[in-house]
């Protein structure tokens, strides 16, 4: 882990969403990312904001991927610049979106007709290609082949392994902060040399997070169900991860 102070922030290359990507100057295999306050649901056609949302993300993704770390995971990490602000390696992305659930919710509990909240046997891992003007669809193991965003089912299992060993850390660290982890969005890409690292981050913006005791929603469908409190919410998924790891 490098000092903050040891990078300088380049021209901006990208305003995504959630973030801002600029350049690092002077180091092509960096990429400085700038968490922003904006909200979006249902591919950005619900749009809000509150103050503060890119702190707690920066926050709580910087808490989780050291963890992810300490257990084995590459993660894109580099170094903490800022409340919002943070240097990451600058990956190949995988044009997949990793999918975990642990409990059906969501639009995949009401396409099988199947209550919300059922818990599932094992893990069940699932694509979605990353594309916003296709509103980011979910492919097949085939499907994800045939439109080039995996080279093979051999690369395809290298996600599920990795996507499984992210939700294997995960669910010990959420349970040890009172949060039920019922499912979860991750990226990843690779370095120049090939190796698979977590990349984007890991927020209440991408989890589902129900408190163990009264299975309070914690997470985005606050603001995508109108259920009010998104703000408290985030704050109190940061501040229980700050003290269920930083003992
Ligand atoms: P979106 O592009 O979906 O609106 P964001 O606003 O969060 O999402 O933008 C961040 C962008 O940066 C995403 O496209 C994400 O795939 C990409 N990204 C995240 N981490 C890395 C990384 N380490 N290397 C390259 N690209 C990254
Ligand atoms: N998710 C995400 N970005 C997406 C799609 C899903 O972060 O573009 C997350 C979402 O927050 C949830 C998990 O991935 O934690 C599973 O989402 P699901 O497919 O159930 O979404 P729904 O269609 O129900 O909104």
């Amino acid at each position: 882990m490098e000092a903050g102070g040891r990078f300088s922030k380049g021209a901006m290359v990208y305003e995504g969403k959630a973030k801002r990507l600029y350049q690092v100057e002077g180091r092509s295999d960096l990429i400085w990312q700038e968490f922003k306050d904006s909200l979006t649901a249902f591919n950005a056609q619900k749009k809000g904001n509150f103050a503060n949302k890119g702190a707690l993300n920066r926050e709580i993704s910087s808490l989780l991927f050291q963890e992810l770390e300490k257990n084995g995971v590459h993660t894109h990490r580099v170094a903490d610049i800022s409340a919002t602000e943070e240097v990451t390696k600058k990956l190949e992305m995988v044009k997949l979106e990793l999918v975990v659930r642990n409990v059906l919710a969501g639009s995949t509990a009401k396409k099988f007709g199947i209550e919300e909240g059922t818990p599932l046997e094992r893990p069940l891992v699932e694509f979605y290609y990353k594309d916003d003007a296709l509103a980011d669809p979910f492919v097949s193991d085939d499907q994800a082949i045939m439109i080039k965003a995996a080279k093979s089912l051999a690369e395809l299992d290298e996600l599920k392994v990795f996507a499984l060993k992210v939700n294997a850390t995960l669910l010990p660290v959420m349970r040890s902060a009172g949060l039920q982890l019922v499912d979860f969005k991750i990226e990843a890409g690779r370095d120049t040399t090939g190796v698979l690292h977590l990349a984007d981050e890991i927020s209440p913006d991408c989890c589902r997070l129900w408190d163990l005791k009264t299975g309070e929603k914690m997470d985005k469908d606050r603001f995508r169900r109108d259920l009010g409190g998104v703000e408290e919410a985030y704050r109190e998924v940061c501040e229980r991860l700050k003290k269920a790891l930083l003992k």
